[in-house]
């Protein structure tokens, strides 16, 4: 058996990790772990309760001044010796996000562990820069670390999601608790085994697993947490800012997102729905910046409607770890009972189905559901209007650039979304009309210097690159 292609051995976890150390949590209660391959119980965690929550709070609390007031380039050489830690267990990474989260172990080793580490990497260069300070006519305007910070994270890309708010809040010099998904724990795990190997000092950071409604409200609530960043739903973020809007507390979130992909007459439309598919299709389509509405000109949209329906027959599902997978399940069963629900929504509200449905055939075991496509969707629909979260894609015709910018803009989200034109300009012109945070022209790579973050309900503030680090700062005017 090759064992690097193997789930884990370490599932389950009795320790929260406080101040620097493993400790016994206040209760002994705990959360199960499944694999969503197989639906079978794979470990277990400790389930935080507010006095794990009240103890993890104090303890950054403790380490905040020491912490605020290291230097730049010393913060920038505790992220690097994170950075080589996390680096030495990328194979374990993808093989825990592969068992507890049901991602193929290829593109868990891409994906969700090569892009924390590109991240984290980038906040070493951004760490060792002293924070930004300059002068409007008598004042001295500095920034400062806003304190300490509440991180509540998903199951959908459980390493990334946690290194986007804890390395730049490292770096502005905040210190910080995090409560990562049930759902997917073991991996929040690995980063700790990681910061204790670089010994990072104690209380920088601490880990609290546990429930949303138990310990991520405790952690959102308390007094102490000077600000709350929050990737997850948008019906979770709305409850996260009333209870930081208790206190005034500052709140960064990341949530939900409906992109459109608008595909203009003149596109390179192979290539347009190749990509438009794989990223529609990317970890089961559990991924907050899915281009979820495939936008196609009028002349067009027949030859596309074939291109998607052959590019989707050649995603195989089953079992993550073997590489012939290309597609894993829904990360749970309720999360696949959704996806169910919205595709026998989109049906009997009369779109088309163009590939996969109810009835396509399914890995006996496991929460699969199959890549599925539906044509003629309205842009009112519930379909393209709501989040599915999982493998469905609309694909929506448009008749000239103006509707597909109305098409585009009809919704209550603004997180992502893309352009494609042999004409850049033309291209640029409508991605400059798209009211989202990020939007890729012709296939424009990844960049993680970039800020990254959401128009309307898609959240507040922007993750990554030097933005992500002034999210987690004050500023401060001293008049001379
Ligand atoms: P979720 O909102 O159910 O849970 C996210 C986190 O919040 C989990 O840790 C959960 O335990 C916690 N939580 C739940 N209820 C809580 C409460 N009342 N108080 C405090 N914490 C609570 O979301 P999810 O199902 O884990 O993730 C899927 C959603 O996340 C999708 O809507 C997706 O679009 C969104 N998402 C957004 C981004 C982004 O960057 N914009 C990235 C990934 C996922």
């Amino acid at each position: 058996m090759d064992l690097a292609a193997a789930p884990p051995a370490l599932l389950t976890r009795r320790h929260l990790h406080v101040a620097g150390d493993w400790v016994d949590p206040s209760s002994g209660d705990t959360i199960p772990v499944e694999n969503p391959a197989t639906g079978s119980i794979v470990g277990e965690v400790p389930a935080g309760t507010p006095a794990d929550v009240d103890r993890a709070v104090a303890a950054a609390r403790a380490a905040f001044p020491g912490w605020a007031a290291t230097a730049p380039e010393q913060r920038a050489a505790h992220l690097d010796r994170l950075h080589a830690a996390l680096a030495a267990r990328a194979d374990e990474i993808a093989r825990t996000v592969a068992t507890e989260l049901g991602t193929p172990l290829k593109l868990a080793t891409r994906v969700q562990a090569g892009l924390p580490l590109t991240v984290l990497r980038s906040m070493v260069d951004l760490a060792a820069r002293p924070a930004a300070e300059h002068t409007v006519g008598n004042s001295l305007v500095v920034r400062e670390p806003v304190g300490v910070v509440g991180a509540i994270t998903p199951w959908n890309y459980p390493l990334h999601q946690v290194v986007a708010k804890v390395a730049p809040a490292l770096a502005a010099g905040c210190t910080v608790v995090l409560k990562p998904s049930e759902l997917t724990p073991l991996t929040a795990y690995l980063l700790f085994d990681a910061i204790t190997e670089a010994g990072l000092p104690p209380g920088v950071v601490n880990l609290v697993p546990g429930t949303g409604p138990v310990a991520g409200e405790a952690l959102a609530a308390h007094p102490d947490v000077d600000l709350v960043s929050f990737t997850g739903s948008t019906a979770t973020g709305r409850r996260i800012a009333r209870l930081a809007a208790e206190r005034l507390a500052r709140v960064s979130l990341e949530l939900g997102g409906k992109s459109a992909n608008v595909v203009l007459a003149d596109a390179d439309l192979p290539t347009a729905v190749k990509v438009g598919v794989g990223n529609a299709l990317l970890n089961s389509g559990q991924t907050c910046t899915a281009w979820t509405r495939m936008l196609v000109h009028r002349d067009r949209y027949a030859e596309a409607l074939d291109l998607v329906a052959a590019a989707v027959a050649g995603y195989r599902l089953g079992d993550p770890f073997d590489p012939a997978t290309r597609l894993g399940p829904l990360a749970s069963a309720a999360q696949a009972q959704r996806v169910r629900d919205h595709v026998d929504r989109a049906l009997a509200d009369g779109a088309r189905l163009v590939a996969g449905g109810p009835d396509a055939p399914l890995p006996s075991q496991g929460h699969f559901v199959a890549p599925t496509v539906f044509a003629d969707v309205h842009p009112d629909s519930a379909l393209a209007q709501e989040e599915v979260f999982g493998p469905v894609l609309a694909v929506i015709p448009f008749a000239d650039t103006d509707e597909a910018v109305a098409i585009a803009n009809n919704s209550r989200y603004g997180l992502a979304g893309a352009v494609w034109s042999a004409d850049e300009d033309a291209a640029l012109a409508v991605a400059r009309r798209m009211r989202t945070g990020q939007v890729d022209v012709n296939g424009g790579a990844f960049n993680p210097l970039a800020p990254f973050g959401g128009y309307k309900q898609s959240g507040l503030g922007r993750e990554l690159g030097a933005y992500g680090v002034e999210e987690f700062t004050e500023l401060k005017a001293i008049q001379r």
